[in-house]
């Protein structure tokens, strides 16, 4: 059985999909021999856009080197914020980037966050996750879902996730994401959400056979 290759260098992701359908055999794409410097630049103008482009961008990487269609599973994702007028959107993990000094990673991202949004009375904000599982050549499924939160004023020091999840806090108990146990996280998230949507097609695809293609 082919394995159904999660084009992200990001072994958070991996793992989440992992724990949301341990039945279906996930990898990244290291595993294939595919190396960082082949991803796929982030150009696109809408989180569908980048999606797609990954997931595209990868499984014909990977067609040139088997000569077979894999399927390919990409997301692009982010945490948006209506009261900063949807940022840091599509530019989440470079969120600052215009800065003379630019955060260097999750955790000075998320400091900028909370800097930003010192005094707010709207707290709210939504991570949201564009799928797209592309098979060939005109031939790809997508979803697209959001996960409703209110951005907290500090970080949590919870070690679950990454990202932007030590701010995050989900309705009703308002637990920050970094909280939760991971398993909670993984079914209850946006990247969750989005792949129920196309758990029952990737499901029939494996039980039919998806190396008969
Ligand atoms: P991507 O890898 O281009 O999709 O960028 C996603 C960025 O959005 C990450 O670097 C995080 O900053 C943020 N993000 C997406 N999903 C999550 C999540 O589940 N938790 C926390 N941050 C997330």
């Amino acid at each position: 059985m082919d394995p159904v290759v999660i084009a992200s260098n990001n072994p958070h992701k991996v793992q989440e999909f992992t724990l949301i359908d341990p039945d279906l055999p996930f990898v990244g794409p290291e595993l294939l021999g595919l190396v960082k410097e082949e991803s796929f630049k982030e150009t696109g103008t809408s989180f569908f856009e980048n999606a797609f482009g990954k997931a595209r961008h990868t499984a014909e990487l990977m067609y040139r080197k088997t000569g077979r269609w894999i399927p390919v599973l990409a997301d692009d994702s982010g945490i948006c914020v209506p009261a900063l007028g949807g940022a840091p959107g599509l530019y989440s993990a470079r969120y600052g980037s215009e800065l003379e000094n630019p955060p260097e990673n999750d955790q000075q991202r998320t400091s900028l966050l909370v800097e930003r949004m010192k005094g707010i009375v709207d707290r709210r904000g939504y991570y949201i996750c564009s799928l797209v599982c592309y098979l060939g050549p005109d031939h790809f499924w997508s979803s697209q879902e959001i996960w409703e939160g209110i951005v907290a004023e500090m970080p949590s020091d919870g070690q679950t996730g990454f990202g932007y999840d030590p701010i995050m806090r989900i309705p009703p108990d308002l637990i920050s994401v970094a909280d939760m146990k991971e398993d909670e996280k993984a079914v209850q998230s946006h990247r969750a959400k989005a792949y129920f949507v196309l758990q029952p097609s990737l499901r029939k695809l494996y039980t039919e056979g998806a190396s008969n293609r």
